[in-house]
């Protein structure tokens, strides 16, 4: 193949490249297929057309901007007047705040609804923040995600032989009470 493109293109290039492949979204997707997860991505006809989509494990990932959807930014109220507290990771510019601070609370608002439409359907939500998504915090984060994944998979899987048995109920062994083991 010819090398049709400038040091200075090509360098533009891989960055771009590099960075693309370093968000934190295309992070839990690589750390998901790595570990034997199989996913959909941004499916239409779900509410808030969620980042990862595991059906096996209805279960909805975002993966959220730390900046855009307000992570763990706080509203003190003072004179009945909510008064926005940045965080380490969301921190509102001061000049148009106002601007900002409304933009990131209707991102929170329209969040809710749509992590309220997925459970009240029976899907787990699971929110990812940029922050935990870090290189560093990678492996400890995707970790927690797999047990809630394979908690959220016992539960609902438990819950349907429950209804299959119904009948025989009352003559089985507490199995269904006894506290769920985490599959491997
Ligand atoms: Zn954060």
């Amino acid at each position: 193949m010819t090398d049709i493109m400038t040091p200075q293109q090509r360098h533009y290039c891989m960055s771009r490249i590099h960075s693309k492949d370093t968000t934190p979204e295309k992070r839990v997707r690589q750390w998901l297929w790595k570990h034997g997860y199989r996913y959909r991505l941004n499916v239409k006809g779900v509410p808030g057309k969620p980042d990862i989509v595991m059906r096996k494990y209805r279960t909805a990932i975002f993966v959220n901007g730390c900046f855009w959807h307000g992570h763990d930014v706080q509203c003190t109220m003072y004179n009945e007047k909510c008064t926005i507290i940045d965080s380490k990771c969301c921190r509102i510019p001061n000049t148009n705040r106002e601007f900002w601070v409304n933009k990131i609370f209707r991102n929170q608002e329209r969040d809710q609804k749509n992590y309220e439409i997925l459970t009240e359907n029976g899907w787990q939500v699971i929110v990812l923040w940029e922050c935990q998504l870090k290189p560093k915090k990678l492996e400890q984060t995707m970790l927690q995600v797999e047990i809630q994944l394979h908690d959220f998979y016992i539960k609902t899987f438990n819950h349907r032989s429950k209804t299959y048995i119904h009948i025989e109920e009352e003559s089985l062994p507490m199995v269904a009470e006894e506290p769920e083991e985490y599959g491997q």
